[in-house]
């Protein structure tokens, strides 16, 4: 008997992004998608699903680099050697497969397997220079990583001090369920690091979001906030910084997601059972973000 999957309220970085920049992007992603993968799904939820899973351009060339890095620390935790400039054309053949799927289409027999751009799929598509721009980059995001600090520090490690390499992991938070992904942690000399590799450029809230993993640490590991160090690294530039936050920080990080889930629920339609209906999560007034949203179409912002 096949398992009955229930769309479960929970809290996680992405999802407070979503919130935060409309609601409606917000509902369609968590409440309008569910069960769009059904065949027998309405026609709405069914365009839902396929939205949601819509990536673009510069998010595709990051995951293509995230997904490389991962393989790497995987084959160096099985003892295997990595050749920068063959992993290299490993990413930028992924890169250029997808964007192949995505432009002939294939993602309309399975929208999560195939990568659907929204550069194809609301026309304009790819010119040579950007093409060639993210290329590059992931190129020298993955070649950067051989020579990057951080990774040398790793390869001196034992993998059995490694704690995480794209874990999906959850926590409670009062009775809110809390989801993190570490791209890579590892527990050495009494310390937990907690790696985020980073293919664009700095953002105020990257260390944000790492203090939502230093607030995992301590509560489901129970590491002192000043045992926690959290790097960021900045593969295209390839540079990197080290941050600790204090426990009065970590606390905030508490409040601030239960605060914030309580203000997500209060938009439901029931909370207890976690049902929502779209007129209650009203679309942004900010309507430049309309253009980049995979929404557009359905929102009829387009
Ligand atoms: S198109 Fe605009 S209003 Fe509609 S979901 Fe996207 S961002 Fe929100």
């Amino acid at each position: 008997m096949s398992k009955v999957l229930v769309n479960e309220f929970s809290w996680s970085v992405s999802r407070q992004r979503s919130f935060d920049e409309c609601k409606r992007k917000y509902y369609y992603t968590y409440y309008g998608s569910w069960d769009g993968w059904n065949h027998d799904a309405d026609e709405t939820k069914r365009k839902c699903y396929m939205l949601k899973n819509m990536s673009n351009l510069p998010m595709f060339t990051g995951s293509v680099v995230h997904e490389v890095v991962q393989e790497i620390l995987e084959r160096m935790r099985d003892g295997k050697e990595s050749d920068p400039a063959e992993r290299a054309m490993v990413a930028e053949n992924r890169l250029l497969k997808g964007i192949k799927q995505s432009e002939e289409g294939e993602w309309k027999k399975n929208s999560k397997q195939y990568i659907n751009l929204f550069e194809h799929y609301y026309g304009g598509g790819i010119n040579s220079v950007t093409l060639d721009t993210c290329k590059t980059a992931v190129m020298q995001c993955t070649t950067a990583l051989f020579s990057n600090r951080i990774f040398e520090r790793i390869k001196l490690t034992a993998p059995v001090q490694w704690r995480s390499i794209e874990l999906l992991e959850s926590t409670k938070v009062d009775a809110y369920k809390v989801w993190v992904k570490f791209d890579f942690a590892l527990e050495i000399n009494n310390e937990f690091h907690i790696v985020d590799w980073k293919t664009g450029r700095e953002h105020e809230e990257d260390l944000a979001q790492l203090a939502c993993y230093a607030f995992y640490a301590k509560n489901t590991k129970g590491i002192d906030p000043d045992k926690i160090a959290l790097t960021l690294v900045y593969l295209r530039d390839n540079t990197w910084r080290t941050e600790r936050i204090t426990g009065e920080q970590v606390d905030d990080v508490r409040k601030a997601i239960v605060t914030n889930c309580v203000a997500m629920q209060e938009l439901l339609d029931d909370k207890e059972n976690n049902v929502a209906s779209e007129k209650m999560f009203p679309k942004t007034d900010k309507k430049y973000k309309c253009k980049r949203c995979n929404y557009k179409e359905l929102c009829g912002e387009k």
